[in-house]
């Protein structure tokens, strides 16, 4: 079966200039990364801010255009598309992003918030459109009493379930979540991403899940990706991810996630150093400066990500073949 989405060797910088007279400077936000989302799974991308993983998100569903690599939407190449190539597409793929207030125009109210994306994408009748946006609040479940009221009058958690609304408005197949819930208080977060999973199976959808948080992708993962510095380092099934992570920067992460027993707790892995800048990544493999396991390879060489095991890729030359076979 054909992927909904395949990136391949997906790149975007960003041109940046240090005062007035200082020579523009390249930030690879995004560096030569490649992964696919089949239909109905929740693919999450995890790694710290500024690893290019909401660059990512903005590339897949094309508010982005990438300065090489390709994006592939349904078997259909978008990379290059215009923006009116793109429309009939973007109905199809929906952003939800970490502030609903920020993306909600606080002046319009409720109904038509959540109807919005209908006025591009749909020829319906304002009554047609209001009654959709009553049965899309039900969905989320808001009651349709909100719909006259405006986004500020709601609570954080709230606004998301009306940012959710208004992305399924279109019945898109792909919904790109942006820290969804990293705005919202741990106890709201888990009803919120309940929500998500319900609204999955009944809409038939796909998600791209971003997120800095390994606690948090936990639950609503098929698979997971683990950036750093616009690079993947590893890709696996959510149970492999946890269960055994071969890079070490994920091992680190994980090592911080909480666990119900206490008595399962590995040793937290404390990593040195700072996030280098991406401006100027490290030479070889971008996380040797603070790698427990650094050896000299790393430092010249930039490891290849690879498949290791069937479904599991990682970009670390611990697993090399070669560098084994040498270690022997
Ligand atoms: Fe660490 Fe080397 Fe692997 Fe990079 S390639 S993660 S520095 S062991
Ligand atoms: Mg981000």
């Amino acid at each position: 079966q054909t992927p909904l989405v395949e990136v391949k060797k997906l790149q975007k910088s960003f041109s940046i200039q240090k005062g007035w007279f200082g020579a523009t400077k390249y930030l690879k936000a995004v560096d030569g990364i490649s992964f696919a989302i089949h239909k109905g799974e929740t693919f999450s991308l995890v790694g710290e801010s500024g690893c290019g993983k909401s660059t990512t998100g903005r590339l897949v569903t094309r508010l982005l255009k990438p300065n090489a690599g390709e994006v592939w939407f349904n078997g259909q190449n978008i990379s290059s598309l215009t923006s009116d190539q793109m429309r009939p597409i973007r109905k199809d793929m929906q952003m939800v992003f970490q502030d609903p207030y920020a993306s909600l125009n606080p002046r319009m109210k409720v109904k038509d918030l959540v109807a919005e994306p209908l006025l591009i994408h749909s020829k319906m009748s304002t009554k047609e459109r209001d009654k959709l946006a009553h049965e899309l609040l039900e969905t989320v479940g808001l009651s349709s009493l909100h719909a006259e009221r405006f986004a500020h009058e709601f609570s954080g958690g709230q606004r998301q379930r009306i940012g959710i609304a208004r992305a399924l408005s279109v019945r898109p197949s792909l919904i790109v979540a942006d820290e969804p819930v990293s705005a919202l208080d741990v106890s709201i977060q888990s009803q919120v991403l309940n929500l998500l999973q319900d609204l999955q199976e009944q809409y038939d959808l796909t998600y791209l899940f971003i997120s800095h948080d390994l606690s948090v992708v936990e639950h609503i993962s098929d698979r997971i990706g683990v950036m750093y510095l616009g690079t993947l380092v590893e890709t696996a099934d959510k149970d492999t991810l946890y269960d055994s992570p071969l890079h070490p920067y994920t091992q680190a992460l994980l090592s911080s996630v909480p666990v119900p027993d206490p008595s399962q707790k590995k040793e937290r892995i404390i990593l040195k150093g700072d996030l280098p800048s991406p401006v100027d990544p490290p030479t070889g493999c971008r996380f040797h400066t603070r790698c427990p396991s650094c050896m000299e390879i790393c430092k010249q060489h930039e490891p290849v990500f690879r498949e290791v095991e069937p479904g599991h890729q990682v970009a670390c030359h611990l697993y090399d073949e070669e560098m084994m076979k040498l270690a022997r």
